[in-house]
């Protein structure tokens, strides 16, 4: 494998870069996944959202798209971290930590977001299991139950109005002195929301289901659920060390169907959208995938290769 040139590299075994790998392998190329199983959802028991699957362990899923890219022989999967990449004149060379190098005509940076998360006491359990980021992914588990709001950073008035759509018995936590305007203070109290500034010295649990919120001043309150508005940061940066470029927000920019400012290179899922969701994630790996095959078939064409 060392020594042939692939022609597509996918840097990153989640639902976009399995998505690019299916129709890549669909469409005959010789394609390697190198993936270091680190994906942003391994907290959770349950990814909502997906046809067919609403539901499934993100564990079990990875494994069915595994079992699926089976069938296609030129589509191999190694368990590795990709740690460098040089752009030759036509090609990349992909070093990996065990070592490994491997020469491609393209490459697909399907890397993801990593959450920041707090170091409260108690979060870890929690985290997956009862509180989450993404209400379209786990409000509706959480219908109707008293639920935490964490965060308190910008549009946390704005992510406080959507949780309230799918609980009423809602209670923020800033977890010190909070960013919201005298305005929208006004505008909770109105709700009926009470907003607690003091902060959190830790979270008791039950098998991961939240039970009480303590506070440093020791007071206790009890809740059953909650969404935290995280801060992001890349999962690789090495496209940022190629030269692409990053947004406001840092998320990687891509112009359309993947394609960034270096030619050759194409970002998908959560590392280009923020939060792009599974079915996001793997309509985007689809589009990105279909893309670079017609790109290779044109640049055959042109050269007269196979
Ligand atoms: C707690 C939680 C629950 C969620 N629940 C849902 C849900 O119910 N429904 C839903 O639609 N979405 C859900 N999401 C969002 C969803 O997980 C993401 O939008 C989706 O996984 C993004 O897919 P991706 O392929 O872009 O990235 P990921 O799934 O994060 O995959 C990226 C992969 O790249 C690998 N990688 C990174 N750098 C390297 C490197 N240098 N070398 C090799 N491999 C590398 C990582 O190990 C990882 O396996 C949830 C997110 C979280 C945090």
């Amino acid at each position: 494998m060392n020594q042939l040139l692939m022609d597509v590299i996918i840097v990153g075994g989640g639902p976009s870069g399995l998505s690019a790998a299916l129709v890549l392998g669909r469409s005959l190329r010789k394609v390697l996944i190198i993936d270091n199983n680190h994906p942003r959802n391994a907290a959770t028991k349950s990814s909502h959202g997906y046809l067919t699957r609403d539901g499934i362990s993100p564990v079990e899923f990875r494994l069915l798209v595994k079992e699926e890219l089976k069938r296609y022989g030129t589509v191999k999967t190694i368990e590795d971290k990709v740690d460098n990449i040089e752009k030759n004149e036509k090609t990349f060379t992909i070093g990996t930590k065990n070592g490994s190098f491997y020469h491609t005509r393209k490459v697909i940076f399907a890397t993801g977001m990593k959450d920041k998360l707090p170091t409260i006491p108690g979060f870890d359990e929690i985290y997956g299991t009862s509180v989450f980021p993404c209400p379209y992914c786990d409000g509706w588990e959480h219908k109707d139950t008293k639920l935490a709001v964490f965060g308190n950073k910008d549009k946390l008035f704005t992510y406080i109005k959507l949780i309230s759509h799918w609980s009423k018995n809602l209670m923020v936590f800033t977890n010190g002195k909070c960013t919201l305007s005298d305005e929208q203070k006004k505008e909770l109290k109105k709700h009926q929301i009470p907003l607690v500034e003091t902060p959190i010295k830790k979270f008791q649990s039950i098998h991961g289901k939240l039970k009480k919120v303590v506070l440093i001043d020791g007071i206790i309150i009890p809740r059953d659920g909650g969404f935290i508005m995280t801060d992001t940061e890349q999962s690789s940066n090495l496209p940022a060390q190629l030269g692409v470029e990053m947004d406001e927000k840092g998320h990687y920019q891509t112009k359309e169907h993947g394609h960034t400012n270096i030619s050759g290179i194409y970002i998908v899922g959560d590392a280009t959208k923020g939060f792009a969701g599974i079915v996001g994630a793997a309509s985007d790996g689809y589009e990105t995938g279909i893309k670079i095959n017609a790109e290779l078939v044109e640049e055959n064409w042109n050269k007269n290769l196979k």
